[in-house]
């Protein structure tokens, strides 16, 4: 098959540009390299079923050549990460509406399928138990840059069922805190990113509040095979899904394990949020998926335990981080 997958040269878009082509796909990249790099795909750049544009999907006038000739369209590209988006807010809602606003346009003018990627951000402040799809959201104030995250991919999934009730074949995929190799150094996408860094520098790990609350991370390789899943089955259309681990743990914890894995000197401390993400910061407490409805329509589960991801992680890292080669630190 012909596939378009926009953000296809970062995290999580490159692994599954990678798994496209194994499969024996040809594959079209749209990315404007924000937070996605060459470096994520150079290794495909010879390769005849891939091809790779360096635009962005906001202002790009040669997106609907290439919609027009795919079978399906992964729509991974968006503004990403807590931080990033704390400092960018208006990047931020141009980037995730106006430019899934155009993807979905031009799927619809020439009806495609399309899977949109989404966020468990969309769910809000989680105080515990696990998220069904159809979840209350619950959010803070609009004074607060973090949620403008969420209500930006909110829109995006009411435009899709939007374009859903006029019967264009469109799933969503709610992502649940992914990670695995090509996890950005600058720690936009992650925590894990964040931890993994400051134990090659030898640096505290910085655990913000008082590290109890939780997560649960997804090994990139399951977030590929669930989109992937996502795009195939036909029960997925008209639906949102969470892709995610159903594995707990605090951050606390986490910066624990990580410690442990790369053998690092680094102390654990703790800091107040507002000294990383300035005044007016609200995080989400807990957050887990409720991962009944993938199983059920997509025969999915995201299997890969903490510890395995994060050895193949860190491991990347070693090889990959600057930090780490221009360390002694980094063993
Ligand atoms: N966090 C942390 N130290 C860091 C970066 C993040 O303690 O250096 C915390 C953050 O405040 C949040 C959790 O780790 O409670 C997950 O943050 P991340 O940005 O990875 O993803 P989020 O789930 O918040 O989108």
């Amino acid at each position: 098959m012909k596939i378009l997958v926009t953000g296809g040269a970062g995290f999580i878009g490159s692994n599954m540009a990678d798994r496209l082509l194994e499969r024996g796909d040809e594959v079209y990249v749209v990315d404007n390299l924000s937070t996605g790099s060459i470096a994520n795909i150079k290794h495909n750049l010879g390769n005849p079923n891939f091809h790779f544009l360096n635009d962005d999907i906001v202002t790009s006038h040669t997106l609907e050549s290439i919609i027009e000739k795919c079978d399906v369209v992964f729509h991974l590209a968006a503004a990403v990460g807590v931080k990033y988006i704390v400092d960018d807010p208006l990047g931020t809602i141009l980037t995730n509406v106006r430019g899934t606003e155009n993807v979905l346009l031009l799927a619809c003018k020439h009806w495609k399928r399309v899977v949109i990627a989404s966020t468990s951000e969309i769910y809000g402040k989680s105080r515990g138990g696990a998220l069904a799809e159809d979840a209350d959201r619950v959010l803070g104030p609009t004074t607060v840059n973090r949620w403008s995250y969420s209500a930006s991919k909110a829109i995006d999934e009411h435009y899709a069922f939007a374009f859903h009730q006029k019967g264009l074949p469109i799933s969503i995929v709610r992502y649940f805190n992914s990670y695995g190799p090509r996890v950005n150094e600058a720690g936009y996408g992650s925590v894990i990113a964040n931890f993994i860094r400051q134990a090659f520098a030898g640096q505290p790990l910085t655990v913000h509040g008082d590290g109890s609350q939780t997560r649960c991370f997804t090994f990139v390789d399951d977030t590929v095979r669930g989109t992937m899943l996502a795009g195939e089955r036909t029960e997925a259309i008209g639906e949102a899904i969470n892709i995610g681990n159903h594995h707990e743990i605090t951050i606390l914890e986490l910066a624990g394990i990580i410690k442990r894995i790369t053998g690092s000197s680094s102390p654990i401390v703790t800091m107040p949020y507002r000294d990383y993400y300035g005044q007016n910061y609200e995080d989400t407490p807990r957050r887990q998926p409720d991962v009944r409805k993938a199983q059920g329509l997509l025969d999915f589960t995201a299997d890969t335990p903490l510890e395995i991801g994060l050895e193949k992680t860190i491991q990347w890292c070693r090889e990959h981080y600057a930090v780490a080669l221009n360390s002694h630190h980094g063993k």
